[in-house]
């Protein structure tokens, strides 16, 4: 005992003696550390986060918290463009396509052979709560396939393993081999079920990850890519210009503008086959790491309180611009039901009321069962369903809710 007293004083006086030589850049000075916000946003964000997500999640939510606050895990989107894609080294590494493995395989296989009826029609319901619980003898009605193409491919290492990626290399044309995302973002796409000759719209579409992965499909006829940030849609474009040859990126092919999304209807009603609505939200887990451009800081209380009034507007305005018996996919990055379900329910009984637009939710549950395996999805949830992150499978959160035009 008197041993190890006397070696840690020893080392604490060396400690001390080797403070006076740390390099002057690398101390930290008094009167920035007084400049520091007393109640940084992230801590902000945790507290509002341990009082809500604890009601809504139970038991879930220590072992979502842990993985929220843990390094969040990647997928490799391969960009097919791309001369050398890198499939064969990811492989190497350990890595599996998500999407084409035999797990996703095999359950399509065994659902796109069923029959699927009608799904529930919630502008016909009487009921005011408007939206159908989708229960497990209800399921069988409202499914339709999901057909996955071949052209997208997402790698990921196996559950448990955290290895990162290395950045992705050009080819002799300067595009990305693959670009890098949450692999459940790549989901929204996915559920979009884009067809051949489908004009698809992505109303908030920037950096463009979700584009990205649309554009890999190579089906559809005509894309259209929003984003009401100036600086953003800079982004995005950046961002196809490395990922995508130019032949893809004409006018008769894809259109990128920059308008308030809400406006749409204002500019094109009923036309689209697929539009999807990836709506600016808490993105919690940026809200939890990051105390730069956090949505909890205390000048931006306003912002994060409008921010279902600006989602619901966005999601309707989707409504509008998709054609009848087009379908919209809403999806956000957290787990927040105000903004998730609240939203769907709200846009759905404004599109009804005031545009008399009938529409059907669209279940989502042969996607969870394609990959279960890969992510955590939350379970019983009434409308839409959720990745949860989980330390085994860092990814999400991401709320996901398809929605089919009637009329
Ligand atoms: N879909 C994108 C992707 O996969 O990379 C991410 C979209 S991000 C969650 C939300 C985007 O919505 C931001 O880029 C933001 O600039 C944009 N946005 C915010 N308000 C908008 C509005 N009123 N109309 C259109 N876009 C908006």
């Amino acid at each position: 005992m008197a041993l190890f007293l006397e070696t840690s004083t020893v080392l604490l006086r060396r400690i001390k003696d080797i403070r006076p030589f740390t390099a002057k850049r690398h101390r930290v000075k008094g009167k920035w550390a007084t400049t520091l916000p007393k109640h940084p946003p992230t801590r902000l964000a945790l507290q509002h986060f341990d009082a809500t997500y604890s009601a809504q999640l139970g038991d879930l939510w220590p072992s979502v918290r842990v993985a929220l606050l843990s390094e969040r895990k990647y997928g490799a989107l391969l960009n097919n463009f791309c001369h050398n894609p890198d499939l064969e080294e990811l492989q190497a590494q350990g890595c599996r396509d998500f999407i084409n493995s035999g797990e996703a395989n095999r359950s399509y296989l065994m659902f796109s052979s069923a029959s699927f009826k009608q799904g529930s029609d919630l502008g016909a319901e009487e009921d005011s709560s408007r939206v159908s619980t989708v229960t497990d003898e209800e399921e069988e009605k409202v499914e339709s396939p999901v057909r996955l193409s071949p052209n997208i491919k997402c790698l990921v290492f196996p559950r448990g393993d955290v290895t990162r990626f290395k950045p992705a290399r050009p080819d002799k044309f300067g595009l990305l081999s693959y670009y890098l995302m949450d692999a459940a973002s790549v989901l929204p796409s996915l559920a979009l079920d884009v067809q051949a000759n489908h004009t698809v719209l992505d109303l908030c579409a920037a950096p463009g990850g979700k584009a990205l992965a649309l554009l890999q499909t190579q089906s559809a006829r005509f894309l259209c890519l929003n984003d009401s940030s100036v600086s953003q849609t800079s982004r995005l474009k950046r961002v196809l210009h490395s990922y995508a040859p130019k032949e893809l990126l004409t006018d008769d092919k894809l259109r990128i503008t920059s308008v308030d999304g809400t406006m749409w209807g204002e500019i094109e009603r009923n036309s689209f086959d697929r539009v999807l609505v990836d709506v600016p939200c808490t993105t919690d887990r940026h809200s939890l790491m990051e105390d730069d451009n956090n949505m909890f800081s205390r000048s931006r209380v306003g912002e994060r309180r409008s921010l279902p009034r600006l989602q619901e507007e966005l999601l309707l305005a989707g409504i509008i611009a998709a054609c009848p018996g087009g379908e919209v996919l809403y999806s956000t990055c957290t787990l927040c039901p105000s903004q998730n379900l609240g939203v769907v329910e709200r846009a759905v009984q404004l599109a009804e009321e005031n545009h008399g637009i009938r529409l059907q939710v669209v279940s989502l549950r042969p996607l969870v069962r394609m990959f279960r395996n890969t992510f955590h999805f939350a379970p019983d949830l009434h409308l839409g369903e959720m990745v949860v992150p989980h330390l085994a499978a860092n990814f999400g959160p991401i709320y996901m809710c398809k929605i089919r035009r009637l009329t």
